[in-house]
């Protein structure tokens, strides 16, 4: 006999005070539905997203009960795991510089996490985990988790309504000058990744600077902030340390962590650009491994700056590039020639593509490819490679056809 499936509407009448300021006086800007699969029923959850008035901060409001929510996530959560995506190189990267084999970490809402919860065993001396939703696997009870060195809290805190007894509770179980570090979706991202706006059981809508004033009301100062480095596209990661100094002009304070999360800012701006330059030398050695293949010729498209960066990093390493550079636009005729290497201003002339190139790579996916590459077809050169590469060096795609 199968169980009746019910419909289940979530409108919250729980009056909220802002979590950060504790002013009671918000004002309601927008309400969402959002429907949801549980194992049991369909859920709909009505968000009523609200701004308060004295510091800002963005949060529902009013809000389920604490009980409504934990129901939710009980029927909803076991189906959740299927979707769940995030680099753990990233987060291991963050991680680095505060584990080693004689520390303790306790994740939490760490439900059966295999790679990163491996990865993590491997590197501490003992790794805990703990989810408030019962149906967790693999859980450890909160009373069997000592105080660690590193607590961590990976896309979590935008679910909890009692955000700082969370917080507070937490503390509990870190050392004093222990590392906090917590990853959450980011506000100023949201116009391009509307999904942690529209699921409606995010109560709490953080950017880097409100969640860094929200430690600090728990004495906790930002000693590290990226968003290259967070785990998600959406969201950023933050690292805190405990030091049990509380904010005691939060104003004041507000000022002096916009400073410091600029300068975290930057430095993201330059891991990124790092990281670019890597990518870059990396294409280069694979496109001189294709052209030392017997017989194999390389063709570029186009002359713009961006393959001229190519022909820096490429002949930096390996000499002069002795591929084909290719442009329609006939005034680029010359605009290589201090790098001799062979620039074509006509894609059209045929003898020019047929049967002396196998592989060709295209700097800008923007670029009218389609024609180029029908021409290459048209031409049936069938067997040549086409590759696409990003802006930012990346391999878009590969086509052999
Ligand atoms: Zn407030």
């Amino acid at each position: 006999m199968t169980k009746e499936r019910n419909h289940v509407v979530h409108d919250g009448n729980c009056a909220r005070v802002c979590p950060i300021c504790g002013s009671a006086n918000s004002r309601m800007v927008r309400t969402i539905e959002g429907s949801y699969l549980g194992i049991d029923n369909d859920h709909t959850i009505i968000e009523h997203i609200s701004i308060c008035n004295d510091c800002g901060f963005i949060f529902a409001a009013p809000t389920l009960a604490e009980d409504e929510f934990n129901s939710y996530y009980n029927d909803t959560l076991p189906t959740f795991e299927a979707h769940e995506s995030y680099s753990v190189p990233k987060r291991l990267k963050v991680l680095s510089d505060y584990i080693d084999d004689t520390k303790l970490i306790a994740e939490i809402g760490g439900n059966a996490q295999g790679e990163f919860k491996e990865a993590l065993m491997s590197r501490c001396r003992k790794y805990y985990s703990f989810d408030v939703n019962q149906t967790a696997n693999n859980n450890s009870d909160e009373e069997d988790i000592p105080v660690v060195d590193v607590l961590c809290c990976y896309f979590v805190m935008e679910h909890i309504v009692n955000i700082n007894e969370f917080i507070d509770k937490w503390s509990e179980h870190l050392k004093d000058d222990g590392i906090f570090v917590v990853e959450v979706p980011d506000l100023n991202v949201y116009y391009r990744e509307t999904n942690p706006l529209c699921l409606t059981e995010h109560v709490n809508h953080f950017t880097p600077e409100s969640l860094s004033l929200l430690m600090l009301k728990h004495g906790y100062e930002t000693v590290g902030f990226s968003r290259f480095d967070c785990s998600r596209t959406f969201g950023f990661v933050s690292v805190f340390r405990k030091t049990g100094a509380r904010s005691e002009n939060p104003a004041a304070d507000r000022l002096k962590l916009a400073a410091v999360l600029d300068g975290f800012r930057l430095t993201d701006g330059l891991a990124a650009v790092d990281e670019q330059m890597l990518k870059l030398n990396e294409f280069a050695e694979r496109v001189d491994s294709q052209m030392k293949q017997p017989g194999r010729k390389v063709l570029l498209w186009c002359a713009n700056d961006m393959m001229r960066e190519f022909l820096d990093a490429y002949e930096k390493r390996f000499g002069t590039f002795s591929g084909l550079i290719i442009d329609e636009d006939k005034r680029k005729a010359d605009y290589y020639r201090s790098y001799k290497a062979h620039t074509s201003a006509d894609a059209e002339n045929a003898k020019m593509l047929e049967g002396i190139t196998d592989i060709y790579i295209f700097s800008d996916i923007r670029l009218r490819v389609e024609s180029v590459c029908r021409t290459i077809k048209e031409r049936k050169l069938q067997k040549a490679d086409i590759c696409y590469i990003s802006q930012r060096w990346d391999i878009i795609k590969t086509d052999t056809d």
